[in-house]
């Protein structure tokens, strides 16, 4: 049987419906609306379409969204100059530095300048302070990504508490947040990486699996216990025939889209995980979406923090 298919797209615009009354309040409060600023360094065609689309669902919801957009070769000294001047400027509710930055600036100064942001305009929440507070199982920013996949477990009534959830992945966006809030949720929770052994027979553990690695289809079916939720965080853009061919097949309505655009997205499950588990995330239109929505509802808990209506 078919898995349920669990819409990101669906649930992000019912939240995105109960927090437009929550906006609305705050406006008529403040007199401005809760603002948000989106730095982008560079000319990543993936991170500009991510932030064209945080820019459009946050101008959609009421919110005021400013992009400062600088050339790939801006120093970091410049970059954290920006980012101090936001700090103190009292019409500036959330600031977001989308990642990757440039490689010319290099992982250290990702960290440096995350580091910079104000924890109270730290909409990401991945400033160590937030990230403390998320350990202790008190955040108020939590990172958006995997807050949008508790939201979405929560909404379908997916229950959490004492299953066995598994995440690939440890990044410090996705990965290990991801498990801390599944931790929180009493779930018994296990954390595979690139160095896991064994990985499909760790994955097969799970009641709830979360794939938050960056390869496109590596899930398999030999991955994934039968009826349970599966959760693909990845979005990997195909840009070859052979390898599209391969994981969707020819003749599939995949390959006529990616004929007609020269590319097409794909998660980090294969398609085939479809006939084997309980319900799973489309890519697109799974956690992306729940993605931004969580980054709007955390833009108006960092605005109604810093000047309550
Ligand atoms: P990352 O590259 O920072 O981390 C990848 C993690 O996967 C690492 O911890 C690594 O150990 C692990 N890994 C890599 N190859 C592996 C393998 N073969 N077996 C087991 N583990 C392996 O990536 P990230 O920022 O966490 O993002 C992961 C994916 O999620 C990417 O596809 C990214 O585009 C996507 N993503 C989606 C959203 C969204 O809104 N849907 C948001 C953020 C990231």
């Amino acid at each position: 049987m078919a898995a349920r298919l669990l819409s990101g797209t669906r649930v992000a615009e019912a939240i995105r419906a109960e927090f437009l009354p929550a906006v609305a309040a705050f406006t008529a409060a403040a007199g401005r609306a809760p603002a948000l600023s989106i730095v982008l360094v560079g000319d990543n065609p993936a991170s500009q379409v991510y932030v064209r689309n945080k820019e459009r669902a946050g101008a959609a919801a009421g919110l005021t969204v400013t992009i400062h957009r600088l050339p790939a070769s801006t120093s970091e000294s410049d970059l954290l100059a920006l980012v101090r001047r936001l700090n103190a400027d009292p019409a500036c509710d959330g600031i977001l530095v989308q990642a990757p930055l440039p490689h010319g600036l290099g992982k250290a100064a990702e960290q440096r300048v995350f580091d910079a942001i104000d924890p109270a305009k730290d909409v990401d929440g991945f400033h160590p302070h937030n990230v403390g507070l998320l350990v202790q199982g008190r955040a108020t920013l939590a990172p958006c990504t995997p807050s949008g996949v508790i939201e979405l477990l929560e909404r379908e009534e997916i229950p959490m508490a004492g299953r066995r959830a598994v995440v690939l992945g440890r990044s410090e966006i996705v990965g290990k947040p991801m498990a801390l809030l599944l931790l929180q949720r009493d779930a018994t929770v296990t954390i595979c990486h690139s160095r896991t052994q064994d990985l499909a027979a760790r994955a097969a553990e799970a009641d709830i699996l979360v794939a938050a690695i960056g390869r496109p289809a590596l899930v398999r079916r030999s991955f994934v216990k039968p009826g349970a939720v599966v959760i693909d965080v990845g979005i990997n853009a195909l840009t070859a025939r052979q390898q599209v061919i391969d994981i969707f097949g020819e003749g599939s309505e995949r390959l006529k889209s990616f004929d007609a655009k020269g590319s097409t997205l794909v998660g980090d499950v294969h398609p085939e995980v479809e006939h084997v588990a309980g319900c799973l995330t489309p890519v697109p239109g799974g956690v992306g979406p729940l993605t931004i929505a969580m980054l709007l509802k955390n833009t108006l808990a960092a605005a109604s923090h810093r000047a309550p209506a």
